[in-house]
């Protein structure tokens, strides 16, 4: 098969052809169909998070159908469509698992870090971590559900009810969760990189009810805010920004030093939190909403071998929602 790799931290993924992976016990083969292009493969290419497995097949949203079973695994039948997100297998048995929060589990692996992922045109996936893919969506459109999506949604749920809600950083998680937040009634307060008019106009073109860059005031106090982007000074300005009592969720894998900061934003019991990873019941709920709202992704495809230029265009920040892959 054609497969995208990764061959050592601080490269970029090259062309091969290697074998067809066979599905283990539990497993399913999936021929992929398409595979969104996250923040975090940027991560793992520059390094940033530790000891990837290498060589490495990047991409943790991916859809596809199921092409083989391993032995054992019957929850999907040949053909159907499924999808593979970031959560790839826990190991049940540690105190986070027991305590219904797998996302945390000590020996977790992760599809396109720590097990080979969909910038192939097959891959494996132990069939209990795939995802039934909603038939409102294409392929392409689904993708970006699979770690943008879902990962703001839960990113969202650490905000409560809060009204008045800033985002940092516009991308394509961004892109979701303001869907759904102006779908819950809230107000969405949309902040750039300073001077970045084109996502400013992108984040209005959805309704967001104010659009700026990060170096600006809102025109009201948010309640609750949640940083996409990868840059510790957005902690501070977020907190100084968010109402007494507020929370600054941080959504990303990997950010930049926090810069030290004066109590006083902190003060009046506001809080920061990260938000790691993923449940299978967050799978199933956000798959399960995502078609009501209806959230609508908006995506810009790249054939497999020019995953190197979707991850340049990526960091560059040159387009608006999701880069994905399509294998066909
Ligand atoms: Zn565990
Ligand atoms: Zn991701």
């Amino acid at each position: 098969m054609r497969a995208m790799v990764l061959f050592a931290s601080g490269q970029v993924p090259v062309e091969r052809d290697i074998p067809r992976p066979e599905p283990a016990a539990g497993q399913i083969l999936i021929r992929v169909k398409a595979c969104a292009v996250c923040r975090t493969d940027l991560h793992v290419m520059d390094g940033e998070l530790a000891h990837p497995k290498l060589p490495l097949i990047l991409g943790h949203e991916i859809v596809g159908e199921v092409a083989g079973q391993g032995s054992g695994a019957s929850r999907f039948k040949l053909g159907e469509r499924v999808g593979v997100p970031w959560l790839g297998w826990t190991c049940g048995t540690c105190r986070y698992c027991l305590a219904g929060r797998e996302n945390l589990c000590e020996h977790a692996r992760f599809t396109g870090y720590t097990l080979d992922g969909g910038y192939a045109e097959y891959t494996v996936a132990d069939e209990r971590f795939c995802l039934a893919i909603p038939s409102y969506y294409s392929d392409v459109a689904a993708a970006p559900l699979l770690c943008a999506g879902l990962i703001g949604y839960r990113c969202l749920l650490k905000t409560g009810e809060a009204k008045n809600l800033g985002i940092y950083g516009f991308g394509g998680a961004a892109d979701i969760v303001a869907q759904i937040a102006m779908h819950e009634g809230r107000s969405v307060f949309a902040f750039t990189r300073p001077g970045d008019r084109a996502a400013q106009e992108f984040a209005r073109s959805l309704g967001v009810d104010w659009a700026g860059g990060s170096d600006e005031d809102p025109p009201t106090e948010l309640e609750a805010a949640i940083i996409f982007a990868p840059d510790g000074a957005l902690v501070p300005a977020a907190l100084a920004a968010t109402a007494r009592g507020g929370c600054v969720v941080c959504g990303g894998i990997h950010m930049s030093e926090i810069p030290a900061f004066s109590y006083d934003i902190l003060w009046q019991e506001r809080s920061v939190s990260s938000v790691a990873n993923l449940t299978r019941a967050d799978g199933n709920a956000f798959m399960a909403l995502a078609p009501t709202v209806p959230v609508r992704t908006q995506t810009k495809t790249f054939r497999l071998e020019e995953a190197a230029l979707a991850l340049q265009e990526l960091r560059a920040g040159a387009f608006r929602g999701s880069a994905v892959l399509v294998m066909d």
